[in-house]
């Protein structure tokens, strides 16, 4: 994960970690390969360009020029840019409702199934909460069976109707049975599609309507890159959700999504997926990744 841009970061500060004289146009050759650096990344160049225009700014504000570590200071400036680009601090759900509702929505292979149990069974062994999973998929038995043999796996019941096709109804009706048997998180996992269209839009919009979530996650593919920010967007213009699950990002060696989701959406990322397992979950804390990213 994000391999590819250590190594490009690092390159640029070549210069400036060398002993040579560092002028002006040493900081701005360095910038320009931070800039280049994240467009590769799959940042848009808009971004690229307006992150490397206040990292310049900062360069030569923070005396960079007459610093004795001009490449300790310059890594600084660029770890807290990026830190601010994926949003600063940690942003937590708000569960304190009970039973508090989680609704999971995003395209069809983003991983929702899977981080619905993966967000269970985080909570789980949180002991405080008692999570129960929703199976709100109808068009496919298979997601259904799915979520089944997660549920299985981490020791957490799951919520079907068989023969309900109606998805609004089903949601509705797993709150009540959560609220009636001493479950305080319900998490629904909802039906996706391949590509955005109307019919799922109305039908996630409707579901989001009956059960009022306390929060609201966007699923998506770290690996979709900028189609992942596009589609982010899409989705919060009719949910207005309150933040982002970014999965695969065990196999995501440029990051694009993870460095601009936020500063797109102005959503936080709250959770990020980095494999199959059921305890492959971590909270997303945008200051640690910078530190990653930066080595
Ligand atoms: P859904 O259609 O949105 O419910 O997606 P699924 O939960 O079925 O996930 C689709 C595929 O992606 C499955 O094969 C998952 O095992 C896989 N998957 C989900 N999350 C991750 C992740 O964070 N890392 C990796 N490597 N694979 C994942």
């Amino acid at each position: 994960m994000f391999d590819n841009l250590q190594d490009k970061l690092d390159k640029a500060f070549h210069v400036l970690k060398g002993h040579g004289q560092i002028s002006e146009v040493n900081v701005a050759e360095t910038v320009k390969e931070i800039r280049r650096a994240l467009v590769d990344a799959d940042v848009s160049y808009k971004i690229a360009k307006e992150v490397t225009g206040r990292i310049k700014e900062e360069a030569l504000g923070q005396k960079v020029l007459t610093s004795l570590q001009p490449g300790q200071l310059m890594t600084k400036i660029v770890r807290d840019e990026i830190a601010r680009l994926m949003g600063g601090s940690v942003a937590e759900m708000d569960l304190k409702s009970s039973p508090s509702v989680i609704l999971m929505a995003g395209l069809q292979g983003s991983g929702k199934t899977t981080h619905s149990g993966k967000l269970a069974n985080f909570l789980k062994r949180k002991k405080t909460k008692k999570p129960l999973l929703v199976a709100c998929d109808v068009y496919r038995p298979a997601a259904i069976n799915q979520l089944k043999v997660v549920g299985e796996q981490i020791g957490v019941e799951v919520y079907s109707e068989e023969g309900n096709n109606n998805p609004v109804s089903i949601a509705t009706n797993a709150v009540a049975h959560a609220k009636a048997n001493g479950f305080n998180v319900v998490i629904v996992d909802t039906a996706g599609r391949l590509a955005i269209d109307q019919a799922m839009m109305t039908e996630i919009r409707d579901v989001h309507a009956a059960i009022k979530p306390d929060e609201t996650l966007f699923v998506v593919d770290s690996m979709t890159g900028q189609d992942a920010v596009n589609t982010a967007k899409a989705f919060n213009d009719v949910l207005d959700y309150e933040g982002v699950i970014l999965t695969k990002l065990d196999g995501d060696t440029r990051g694009g999504a993870a460095l601009t989701i936020r500063t797109v959406v102005e959503k936080p990322i709250k959770f990020i997926g980095t494999g199959e397992k059921m305890d492959a979950l971590d909270v997303f804390y945008p200051e640690r990744m910078a530190d990653r990213i930066l080595g």
